[in-house]
């Protein structure tokens, strides 16, 4: 079982990585953001969740280890509400105000049910189960944006906005040590969110008529800029057919090249604000440059390094002018949302 655990451990190393640096990002860009939540800074799982994170293992190991349907805190992210309040990676969560959730599906219900009426100020009841003992721990959610950031176990140097959906995967977390590098990439995924790129590109494709080529739509849909490893098992390791559809998809896409420049953009923007620093952030882009695949639609759909780096440095420099002149910085062009005195529906 050595093995194993220590599969899930890495695993869970990479969960708890993801959760601390993007918990600040989502807090400090909530203005940005047209959507936010009351959030907790914590995500919680159980068997199957661990089965998604540590790709490879069998279910009677991951039960071996002591994982079962009944959820579990996998981890939580420094100085968030469910820091403060106490509670701790490995907590059962057995309930949400007193009422009982022995699921996921439950406690997803109870949660969000319960998020959705909190008031500025009010707290939740978060009980748990710690070494046997039931313990109650009162949680003051904070806005945060909209946003839910996963883990993958995939080995792809790669991370994706999809709608609300942020992911980053294995390889990802992987290739770039410095948390501030990683960061940078979570900020670049949510300016995509924030900026609404994904649901933008599918409308444009889903304009153009076009019957498209399955991944290069699905790029599109992800705004999959760091796709520079596309999923081998997807692409069948081979370089995309092109068929007229597809071509016809790709020049429906030259936007998206603007999405890209927007989100380097806006995220170093989201990076500074969540307390980041813009030092050495070329190395992103090297990392990226190295790995990246020559197929045609990546270069199509992709800004190269050289030009990037160029914006980037533009961009470092007007935000250390608005920085020495005591400006907000608010990347131009982009309004801040009052989500305090807003109350907002979804
Ligand atoms: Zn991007």
């Amino acid at each position: 079982m050595a093995a194993q655990k220590l599969s899930v451990d890495k695993a869970l190393a990479r969960e708890e990585r993801v959760r601390r640096l993007a918990w600040p990002i989502l807090l400090k860009n909530a203005d940005l953001c047209p959507k936010t939540q009351p959030a907790l800074g914590w995500r919680v799982g159980n068997a199957d969740t661990i089965e998604s994170l540590a790709r490879g293992l069998k279910p009677k190991h991951i039960e071996a280890l002591g994982w079962t349907e009944e959820p579990q805190i996998l981890s939580i992210a420094p100085k968030s509400p469910a820091e403060e309040a106490g509670l701790k990676p490995g907590d059962r969560v057995i309930g949400i105000d007193g009422t009982s959730v022995d699921d996921m599906a439950k406690l997803g219900e109870a949660i969000a049910k319960r998020l959705d009426n909190v008031e500025p100020e009010e707290t939740i009841m978060v009980n748990v189960q710690r070494d046997g003992e039931e313990l109650a721990f009162e949680v003051a959610p904070q806005r945060a944006c909209a946003v839910r950031v996963v883990s993958s176990s995939s080995g792809a140097i790669n991370a994706t906005a999809r709608f609300k959906t942020l992911t980053v995967y294995a390889g990802l977390v992987r290739a770039l040590p410095e948390d501030n590098d990683l960061s940078f990439v979570i900020a670049h995924e949510l300016a995509h969110i924030a900026g609404q790129h994904p649901r933008k590109v599918t409308r444009n494709s889903a304009a153009s008529g076009a019957v498209i080529w399955g991944p290069p739509l699905m790029a599109l849909a992800t705004a999959a800029d760091w796709l520079t490893s596309y999923p081998a098992d997807k692409l069948g390791a081979k370089t995309p057919p092109f068929t007229t559809a597809s071509t016809r998809a790709i020049a429906s896409t030259v936007k998206s090249v603007d999405f890209e420049r927007e989100a380097d953009y806006v995220g170093l923007y989201m990076l500074v604000r969540a307390g980041g620093h813009m030092e050495g952030l070329d190395n992103v882009f090297q990392v990226f440059a190295n790995v990246s695949p020559r197929t045609t639609w990546l270069k199509v759909t992709h800004p190269m390094v050289p030009e990037r780096l160029v914006h980037l440095e533009q961009a470092v420099a007007e935000i250390e002018a608005k920085q020495s002149n005591g400006e907000p910085l608010v990347p131009e062009g982009w309004a801040v949302h009052d989500h305090e005195t807003a109350p907002e529906t979804e």
